[in-house]
């Protein structure tokens, strides 16, 4: 797909999509009821259509960086950007957001959980097979099999969160102050990330209360990560205090 097909698309589907609803989304999209009104889901199905192998991928991502070059480079010729200030501007950003005390919890959270699930993946793994055999012989209790699967839903959703948390943070974080010229004091970028990410981390107690409920073993560290976990939403909550008044398209419309 090159920019004119891009544009093409996105003519042919004329105020078929939600604008901009996949910037607040969770990107779980297997799971999104929207996918029909998702811009970004549907150029994938259509791309996914004319795909002819796994290998496309690669190129998929060098069209995509292509299309976006393209039109950065339009928007700067047309607007007389000194890209360089911008360069300088972005790299004080950044410095100034993987210094913020929450940068830094983010990130030991989700290093935390990714060494959590590596390390309890076998016990895990025993577990299950252990219910599962029994579930076989006839012996599995009711409350083992619904342990079990919501055991494996908390860890989907543990697991899929924990990564995301980090970078809707970072993206907040990187944004810088506003400029209440051009944005709006609730409907921003820095609330909206803020949001995706406490509605994450709300997903993730949840999750692990049900591990705290089911795998008593655990206790110690699933508490652990919890307090890390709500102290970062109570951060969240200190530093952008409109982050849950953001109104996420389509989500919370
Ligand atoms: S809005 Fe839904 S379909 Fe679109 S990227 Fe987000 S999760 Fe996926």
């Amino acid at each position: 797909m090159n920019r004119d097909d891009f544009e093409a698309f996105f003519n042919k589907n004329e105020g078929r999509f939600i604008l901009g609803i996949h910037n607040y989304c969770d990107r779980w999209c297997e799971r999104c009821e929207f996918t029909s009104k998702c811009s970004v889901f549907q150029i994938d199905e259509e791309r996914a259509k004319n795909r002819k192998s796994k290998d496309d991928f690669a190129e998929i991502v060098s069209e995509n960086f292509q299309i976006v070059l393209e039109m950065m480079e339009d928007i700067i010729e047309e607007q007389d950007i000194d890209f360089e200030e911008i360069q300088k501007e972005k790299a004080t950003l950044e410095h100034n957001a993987k210094n913020h005390p929450l940068a830094d919890k983010s990130e030991q959270y989700l290093k935390a959980v990714n060494q959590w699930l590596k390390t309890s993946r076998s016990w895990l793994e025993t577990m299950e097979h252990d219910i599962n055999k029994s579930q076989e012989l006839g012996m599995a209790t009711p409350i083992q099999i619904t342990d079990l699967k919501n055991i494996n839903e908390a860890i989907e959703i543990i697991n899929w969160f924990h990564i995301q948390i980090h970078i809707k943070i970072m993206r907040a974080l990187r944004h810088g102050p506003l400029d209440l010229d051009f944005e709006d004091l609730i409907q921003n970028d820095i609330n909206g990330s803020a949001k995706v990410a406490l509605i994450g981390i709300e997903q993730s107690q949840w999750a692990w209360g049900i591990l705290l409920q089911t795998i008593s073993e655990k206790e110690n560290e699933i508490l652990a990560l919890l307090i890390l976990l709500q102290r970062i939403k109570t951060d969240l909550l200190k530093y952008f205090p409109n982050a849950m008044r953001f109104i996420r398209p389509g989500f919370d419309e």
